[in-house]
Order: structure tokens, then C-alpha cells, then sequence
């Protein structure tokens, strides 16, 4: 992508450094804890794998936290430019846009929606409507997933975004009704809604290309995310087999399709993944 640094986001939270050391880590991480036993993991997660080894605030020592700085300022870029595209669209769409925000944090953390941890990959917590990311999960993007490149990781985040303006539109919440009346598709109704995600993933970069900010090889990059965090993958990669019944986010050529979807209309109303709305 085509950006200069220019500081953090004011959508931006940054608890990295929380835990780190001292009494007061210990004392957290004996909350958060507890917290995990009473609330357990239960979340949507995207693209991890979860394994109940870490929990609490690991936190990261202040040199990691410099050496992470350039990261953190594409994360901000990429927050801050997504969610004016999507204020923008809501205006022409005569609503207004309430922003996210994104929480930075090492090893585990305490979310509205329960215990966070790293190795349930990135999430959106609509509880408290932040997106929450361990930025470990971009060097895993590369090395487990062969997913490398900033468009990757701007791909990642903004399929998060794309959970939060479901949760504007109240989308998540009728997925949810829908889901407990008919547990049968519940499953097929959760591919739905993040196949619906990357779509709007694919809407942000539409817009980004327009505005110049996109170099050539991004969208490959971008597709080459979304293939790689697909279900069939991740459970050919884990278990060796592929259970299609059991898939929750989408196969990686319907993931990578939606994605394209959304880069080519640039307009939410192509993202339909529900064939007439739920
Ligand atoms: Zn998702």
C-alpha cells in the first residue's frame, strides 16, 4: 500500500505493555484467569486456532514495543482510512457511522465478549464493538499461513471493520436470532456472515484504489489472505481432512470470491452473501 506513517489512531488501544513484569502482571494475569474460567473462549475468532494454552496479559517489554511501532503505524492507517470510507458511505446512505475501536494486546486480554486470547487469531467483540488483534498473528499471517505483504495484513483488518458495520446494520444480530431458531444452519448462516465480511474487506480496498493508495501485487496479496485463513485449508492444514459441514468462515475460493466481489462493485449492496437478506 501507498501510506506514510502519521501516528496512531485516536480508535486505537494499546495494551501491549499491560502485564509486563512486576507484581501488577501477576496480579492481572491472575484475574484474567479467573475471568477465563468463568467466561471461557465462546467467541467468533477469526483464523486462529484455539488452544487454551495462554492466558492472560503476557504483555511485551518496551524494546518489542519500539520494534513493533512501524506496524502499529499501519494499523492506524489502515483504521483510520477504513472507517472514513465506511462514514462516508453511511452518510450517502443518510445514517451516521459510529467508529471501532481496535485493541492491540499480547497473549490474552479481557474483551466484552470474554476472554481474548492470541490464538484464537483477530476478532470483533460486539459486545463492546473493538476489534482486538495481537499483531504476532501478521508474522504467523506469513509463516503458517503463506499469506505475507501489508495488503494482507490491511485485508485482515478490514474484514474486522466489515464485522463491525454488520453490527451497525444489525446484521450480526439477526444472524444470531436466525441461528438459535434454526440450529441446523448455524453453520451455514455463520459463512454467511463472513463471507459477507470480506466482501465489505473487498468494498474498503475499491475505495482505496480509487483514492491511489493501492501498488500493484495488493490485491493478490489481499486474496491471498483471504484463501489462506479458509476453512478447507486451515482444516487440511490441522486435521488433514476437510469437513465442508463444519465450515464456519467459507472455503478459500469463496472467501478470495467475495473479497473480489466487493473490489470490483464498491458498493455494500453487492455484498448479499444472505440472497435476499436474513
Ligand atoms: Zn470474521
Amino acid at each position: 500500500m501507498k501510506w506514510t506513517p502519521g501516528g496512531r489512531s485516536p480508535n486505537l488501544e494499546d495494551r501491549r505493555g499491560r502485564g509486563f513484569g512486576g507484581p501488577i502482571g501477576i496480579g492481572g494475569g491472575l484475574i484474567t484467569l479467573i475471568l477465563a474460567l468463568i467466561f471461557g473462549p465462546g467467541i467468533v475468532t477469526d483464523g486462529g486456532e484455539t488452544t487454551g494454552s495462554s492466558y492472560g496479559d503476557v504483555g511485551l517489554s518496551p524494546a518489542d514495543s519500539a520494534a513493533e511501532e512501524p506496524m502499529v503505524q499501519f494499523v492506524s492507517f489502515v483504521l483510520d482510512d477504513a472507517q472514513s470510507t465506511w462514514d462516508a458511505s453511511f452518510d450517502r446512505a443518510g445514517s451516521s457511522y459510529e467508529p471501532t475501536r481496535l485493541v492491540l494486546f499480547r497473549g490474552g486480554t479481557g474483551t466484552g465478549c470474554g476472554m481474548g486470547q492470541s490464538a484464537m487469531g483477530p476478532f470483533y467483540c460486539p459486545l463492546d464493538q473493538r476489534v482486538y488483534i495481537d499483531l504476532d498473528f501478521f508474522n504467523e499471517l506469513d509463516r503458517r499461513f503463506g499469506a505475507p505483504g501489508d495488503f494482507a495484513q490491511a485485508y485482515v483488518l478490514a474484514h474486522e471493520i466489515g464485522h463491525h458495520v454488520q453490527h451497525l446494520l444489525g446484521v450480526d444480530e439477526r444472524v444470531r436470532r436466525a441461528q438459535q431458531s434454526n440450529p441446523g444452519a448455524a453453520n451455514e448462516l455463520s459463512v454467511r456472515l463472513e463471507l459477507q465480511a470480506d466482501c465489505y474487506a473487498g468494498v474498503w480496498a475499491h475505495s482505496a484504489n480509487q483514492r491511489g493508495k493501492l501498488e500493484s501485487g495488493d490485491i493478490q496479496e489481499g486474496l491471498g489472505a483471504a484463501s489462506a485463513v479458509g476453512d478447507d485449508r486451515i482444516q487440511e492444514r490441522t486435521t488433514g481432512r476437510v469437513s465442508v459441514d463444519s465450515f464456519t468462515h467459507g472455503s478459500a475460493q469463496q472467501r478470495a470470491s467475495w473479497f473480489m466481489r466487493g473490489f470490483e462493485n464498491g458498493n455494500p449492496d453487492a455484498c448479499d452473501t444472505f440472497g435476499g437478506g436474513v
